[in-house]
Order: structure tokens, then C-alpha cells, then sequence
């Protein structure tokens, strides 16, 4: 049987026009928003922002794009988020991963309001999703979940491997396949003998940072391949070529996990309005 094409542009879309319909059905004065905040001026991180703020607006919401000089400190930083906090009008907050390196990260993810938390970077947020109760789960691992099941691939029971374990994708990505009832494997840059991991792995996550790293041969026949990695030359995480003619079901790169996230970023923004509207 050929491989599945896990389709994440024709999905997003699929989520983007149910979206529309939901946040007309609001009825709201002024449209929801989603303010973005971006720190320093990297290309990729400005690209990510610009993307997010276009999905917005073809679903009918509105972004609020602050962008922050390089030099902010995290203390801007959190000024900056408290007023988001206090503006009732932005519904989900997003700060663009990663920030300079003289901000502390964490504290600023942890001063976003969880009830704004649409990425499920607050380790409140975290801690709730990883406990199976209410929260949006981090979009990236939450829109490969909503993938998975959109091509009814099945996770219960099977033997999941995640490559990475970030805070924002490899660690929540393994909370959300336990709670599917996967067996789940983390791995990192310590863990030894990572070819055979991998190999054992029914559903594999690439999440590393490296492009094209996980390679084709140590992934076994039949293996769901789900690759998170976007590279220039539009390689992702995973050596794709060499797994699609016998694997049973992949992301492409570009074209799978990417936009899943935007539509999923997006669609907890809108569960987020519709929550504060009732
Ligand atoms: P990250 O914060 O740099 O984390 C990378 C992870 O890979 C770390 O946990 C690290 O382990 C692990 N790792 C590094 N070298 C390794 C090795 N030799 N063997 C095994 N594990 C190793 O990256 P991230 O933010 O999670 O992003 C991962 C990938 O996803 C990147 O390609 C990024 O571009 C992509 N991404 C895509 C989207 C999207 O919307 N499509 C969103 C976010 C990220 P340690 O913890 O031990 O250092």
C-alpha cells in the first residue's frame, strides 16, 4: 500500500475555513486578536510572525504585531506582556521562540495569562496539559496530534519515539502521545545508541534542530513518519527521501507540520474568544 501524505496544508485549510465560520459566529463588535510579540530581528522569527498574523486575518481575526528591539531586557520584556495581559481585546498571546540571549525565556513565557496561553508555553500550561486537564497544548506538537488523527493514523498502544526533548516541542509532543495511549521514548543529545531507538519506533517525531539528521536507514519499514524540522533548502529533521517508498504514512517538508502549527495557534485563539464570549 502506498504511503500516506500527511497533508498539513490541506488540513490547515480544511481547519481555517471551519475557523472562519466560528469566529463570524462570535458576532463580536470588534474581531479577536492575537498579538505576537518578536524580539530582535531574525529572519526566520519575522517570517514565523508575519505568517501567523496572515492566518489571522484570513480567519476574520485580527494581530497585534509588537516588535521589540534586540537589546530589550526581560524586564521590557514582561512590561511588555503584562499590558497584553490587561488589553481585553487580545484573546492569545504569542512570544516568538527563541528570544535574544540576554532575556530569561521562562520567566517571560510563565508571565503570560494561561487563560491567553494559546501556545502552551507557560509551564501552568504545561503542567495541565501533561495532566490531561484543560489547557492548549503547544501548537506544534497540538497541531501534529490534530494531523495524526485528521489521516486516523492509530497511536494507542503503539511505540512512539521522539527525537528532542524542547520545551516547546520534543517534551510536550511525548506528553501528548502518552495521553493517546502511546508507549512513549524521549530522546536527546545524550541518549545512546539512537539509530536503534529510532528503530523501534512505530510513530517517529523528528525534533531536533538538524537538518536531516534522523536518517532514512535507521527508521523501520512501515513506520509513521512525522518530521517537525524546516531547514533552507527545504530539507526538514528526517532524511525523507530515503523512507517514503516504505514507510506508511509521512509529513512533508514544507507542507506537513508547518502549517499546522499557524492553523493551531490559531484555533486555540479561537477557542480562547469563544470561551471569554460565553
Ligand atoms: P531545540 O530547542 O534546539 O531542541 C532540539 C532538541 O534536539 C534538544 O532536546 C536536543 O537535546 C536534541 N538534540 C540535539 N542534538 C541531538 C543529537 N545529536 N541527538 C539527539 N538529540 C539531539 O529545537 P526545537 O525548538 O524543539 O525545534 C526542533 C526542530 O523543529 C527544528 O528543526 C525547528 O526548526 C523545528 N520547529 C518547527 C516548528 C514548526 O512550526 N514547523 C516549530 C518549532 C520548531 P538536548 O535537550 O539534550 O540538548
Amino acid at each position: 500500500m502506498p504511503a500516506i501524505l500527511l497533508d498539513g496544508k490541506a488540513c490547515s485549510k480544511e481547519l481555517e475555513a471551519e475557523l472562519t465560520t466560528r469566529v463570524a459566529r462570535l458576532n463580536l463588535k470588534a474581531p479577536p486578536v492575537l498579538a505576537t510579540i518578536l524580539v530582535g530581528d531574525d529572519p526566520a522569527s519575522a517570517t514565523y510572525v508575519r505568517l501567523k498574523g496572515n492566518a489571522c486575518r484570513r480567519v476574520g481575526m485580527e494581530s497585534l504585531s509588537i516588535t521589540l528591539p534586540g537589546t530589550t531586557s526581560t524586564e521590557q520584556l514582561l512590561t511588555a506582556i503584562d499590558d497584553l495581559n490587561a488589553n481585553p481585546r487580545v484573546r492569545g498571546i504569542l512570544l516568538q521562540h527563541p528570544v535574544p540571549k540576554q532575556i530569561d525565556e521562562r520567566a517571560a513565557f510563565d508571565r503570560i495569562a494561561l487563560d491567553k496561553d494559546v501556545d502552551g508555553v507557560t509551564a501552568h500550561g504545561f503542567g495541565r496539559m501533561a495532566m490531561d486537564e484543560p489547557a492548549y497544548g503547544s501548537a506544534t506538537p497540538a497541531g501534529i496530534m490534530r494531523l495524526l488523527r485528521r489521516y486516523e493514523i492509530p497511536i494507542e498502544g503503539r511505540e512512539a519515539v521522539v527525537v528532542g526533548r524542547s520545551p516547546i516541542l520534543g517534551r510536550p509532543m511525548a506528553m501528548m502521545l502518552l495521553a493517546a495511549n502511546a508507549t512513549v521514548t524521549i530522546c536527546h543529545s545524550r541518549t545512546k545508541n539512537l539509530p536503534e531507538v529510532v528503530h523501534r519506533a512505530e510513530i517517529v517525531i523528528g525534533a531536533v534542530g538538524k537538518p536531516e539528521f534522523i536518517r532514512g536507514d535507521w527508521i523501520r519499514d512501515g513506520a509513521v513518519v512525522v518530521d517537525a524540522g524546516y531547514h533552507p533548502g527545504g530539507v526538514g529533521d528526517i532524511e525523507l527521501s530515503a523512507v517514503i517508498d516504505r514507510c506508511s504514512a509521512w509529513t512533508p517538508v514544507p507542507g506537513g507540520v508547518g502549517p499546522m502549527t499557524i492553523a493551531t495557534l490559531i484555533a486555540h485563539t479561537v477557542e480562547a474568544a469563544e470561551r471569554q464570549a460565553a
